[in-house]
Formats: C-alpha cells, structure tokens, sequence
C-alpha cells in the first residue's frame, strides 16, 4: 500500500474530517513495490498518515492540487462491503425521509462528499440508476459501485455509465466511459423511451443525450413551490430544460406558461412532458430561444408575467469567472424584473458553487435597483435532502435561489 505522509500539523483538517487532502500538504510519499518511482497511480487507493505516523484515513489518488480525496477515515482501510455499506446507507436516508414511493421513483441516490463518496453522484430514474465518476479513483470501482448498487437498492435493475464529461480532462483512462454496466431489466424499453415519477408527474428522461445525468432533480422541491403560487397566474419558465418547472406550475392551475430554453432538443423534450401529463392542455408554449434575446423581444411587445423562473446553467464554472457570472446574474435578473407584473414573482437560482449566497443576492438586488422595481424576498431557497452536504465540507453546497416579491 502507497503511503502519503503529511506535514507536520497538516493532519488538522483530516482530524475535523474535511475530506481533501491538498497537495501542499503533503512531505513524502512511500510508493509501494508495485511503482517504479514517480508518483503513485491516478486513482490508486492510498493511506495518508501523520507526520508522526498516526494513520489518518484512505482515499483516491488525484493528479492536481487536491490529491486525496478520502473515503475512510481512521486507521482501519475500507472492508470488502464498502461499497455495499455506503450505498445501503444513501438509500436508507432517501427511503427514511420519504423520497422512494410509487408517485415517485425519481432521486439523487447518492451526492458525492455528502454522502461520503467524493468523486461519485448516482441518479436513481425507475429501474434505472445513472452515475457519474468526477474521479478516476471512482470510475475503477465502476463495476463493484455497480453492483453495489443493484444489490442494495431494490428497485433498480440497470445502472449506466456516463462519465464521458465528469472525469478529470488529463487523466490517462482505460476502460468504457460510456454505457450499462449491468442491466437485467426484463423488459427492454422500446425506442429507448425512459419515464420517471417526480412527485406524481411523469418525465420523459433520456440519459444517453440529455445534459448531465438526464434530468434536474435538484429543482423538485422548489418546483413545488412554484405549483402552490400558480394558480391563475402567467408563468415564464426561463432555461426551461425538460419543463419541470412547467409541469408543476401547470397542476397547480397556472392560466398560462411558457417554457423558453436556447437547446432544441429541450424544448422538444417539453412538449413531451406536458402532452403525457396535460394532454388537453391549450395553455403552454414552449420556444427554443436565447433568453437574453427573447427577454428583449418580448419586453418591447409589452409582454408582462406574473411569475418568472430563471434557473440558467452555472455562468461561473471557476473561482475566476465569478466577476463575469455576477454581471450575467444582474443583467439577466434585471431583464426579468422589468417584465414582472405589479405583486408578481421571481424565483431566482445560481447552480454555480463558486458564487456565494451573499454575492447572489447582491447581484439580484442590484437587478432589481437598475430597474427600479421595489423587491422583497419572500424565501431563500437551496437544495434539497437527497443532494446532502457534508458538514466538514460545505463546498458541496452549490443551489441557491431566491424568491422575491415584486412591487
Ligand atoms: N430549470 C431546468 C434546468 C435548467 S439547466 C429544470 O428544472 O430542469 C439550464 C438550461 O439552460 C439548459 O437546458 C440549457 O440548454 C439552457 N441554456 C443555456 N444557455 C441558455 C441561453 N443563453 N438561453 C436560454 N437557455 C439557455
């Protein structure tokens, strides 16, 4: 076993169980006869001890500044059940606070440090589980993750593989990145045409070309919100994707949505949805369309709204974009308040971890003073139970939203 001692009072953050170890903190590395010198091997399980050689933890190898990401603490290294332990105890907390039911078999299985297993997010859709490695220590546990998953969560029979976009970009990778990795479904799905529950709805999920694992399912309890002020209202889905938030508003009585996303396919995917769930319905439109041009266009034929949702893609993938992102934030929200009718509503979001809640809510209130709309914000909203943050780790906290009240 390769061993990574630290520096001396480097073993702080390991002792209050933050799950990284950064490579500047590490003094010397004990390769274990396996290496012929250099570095141990992108992926390799490694022990991490203190500078006075107490036994700190076991984790993945990582080329870069975080260099360990640990998946046990403690002197003893993981057990053969690891993985089944793991994932039985993710699918005990979804089951205990009642995410697994028949009207709803849509859910975050397990989100990476979280649920105690950086690197790794598994999405659960019916019968199927989705996951994603975001290292490479992960993706040569792809086949035992895989296994462990069938075995411990009852309603899954499939588990794809999908880390063509999540593994680390410079990392040497052998093996499949793509595909079932195991898959005893009975009955084959025609056409490939995969339906999901979320809270009684009906989505259309499709892994193999959608955007990350097929479907946002951290919006489910935010999109309940939304369907609980619809009711009558005229509601703009900004960055719409497959339409959750359209559904929502729809049940809950909205008179009217639009559902606005610039990807084609999205927008199909949409109208999908709301034909399986609102087959009569004559009062949603969806447009394929960028939203900072149909904002404009619409504001200047005088189009107004009773509830907007904005939920763009992160616009800050790096500490160093956060200055642009904030000024995307601003222009965009700026935009939407404009077009809010007199006690209307803005449910706002940043997906982008980097930017912080505070500087968020700076950004929307800036929106709201350039346009010289009066706001209140009615609730502050993040994600939800199934997408967990590790108290040591509070990086993991990325989803925050706000919902303003506009006078
Ligand atoms: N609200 C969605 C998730 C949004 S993800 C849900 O509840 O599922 C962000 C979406 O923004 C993606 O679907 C992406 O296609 C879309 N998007 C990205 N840039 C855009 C732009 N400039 N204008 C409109 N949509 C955009």
């Amino acid at each position: 076993m390769t061993t990574v001692c630290l520096k001396a009072k480097k073993e702080q953050s390991l002792l209050r169980q933050h799950p990284w170890v950064f490579s500047g903190a590490i003094e010397r590395i004990v390769l274990d006869a396996d290496h012929q010198g250099g570095e141990p091997y992108e992926g390799e399980l490694v022990c991490v001890e203190s500078k006075s050689g107490d036994v700190l933890g076991w984790g993945h190898w990582q080329v870069g500044s975080i260099a360990v990401r640990i998946l046990q603490f403690g002197a003893e290294a993981p057990a053969e059940g690891f993985w089944r332990e793991r994932i039985g105890e993710a699918y005990k907390v979804r089951e205990a606070i009642g995410l697994v039911r028949k009207d709803n078999d849509t859910y975050r299985l397990v989100h990476g440090e979280g649920d105690g297993l950086p690197g790794l997010i598994v999405d659960v859709y019916a019968d199927t589980a989705v996951m994603q490695a975001h290292s490479v220590g992960m993706h040569l546990e792809r086949v035992r993750i895989a296994e462990a998953i069938v075995a411990e969560v009852p309603q899954v029979e499939a588990v794809y593989y999908k880390s063509d976009d999540t593994l680390p970009f410079k990392a040497k990778i052998d093996g499949e990145k793509v595909g079932y990795i195991v898959d005893s479904r009975k009955s084959k799905v025609e056409n490939e045409e995969f339906w999901a529950k979320e809270n009684g709805l009906e989505f259309r999920i499709d892994w193999l070309r959608g955007q990350k694992t097929g479907f946002f399912i951290d919006q489910r309890e935010n999109r309940s919100l939304v369907e609980r002020y619809a009711k009558g209202k005229d509601v703009l889905n900004m960055f719409c994707y497959t339409g959750g938030f359209s559904l929502y508003a729809l049940r809950g009585g909205a008179k009217r949505v639009d559902s606005v996303d610039v990807s084609e396919k999205a927008v199909d995917l949409v109208e999908v949805n709301v034909a399986r769930n609102f087959p009569e319905a004559k009062n949603h439109t969806a447009v394929a369309a960028d939203a900072f041009e149909y904002l404009s266009k619409m504001r200047a034929q005088g189009r107004t709204y009773n509830i907007i949702i904005l939920d763009p893609p992160a616009f800050a993938k790096h500490r160093d974009a956060v200055k642009n992102a904030l000024r995307g934030y601003q222009r965009i929200n700026a935009k939407a308040i404009e077009m809010i009718r007199e006690g209307g509503l803005l449910f706002t979001f940043s997906c982008s971890q980097a930017v912080d809640k505070e500087a968020f809510r700076l950004a929307v209130f800036s929106a709201a003073a350039q346009v010289g709309r009066k706001v209140r914000i009615l609730h502050q909203l993040h994600q939800p139970q199934d997408h967990p943050i590790n108290i040591y780790h509070p990086e993991g906290e990325y989803l925050k939203g706000l919902v303003l009240w506009v006078e």
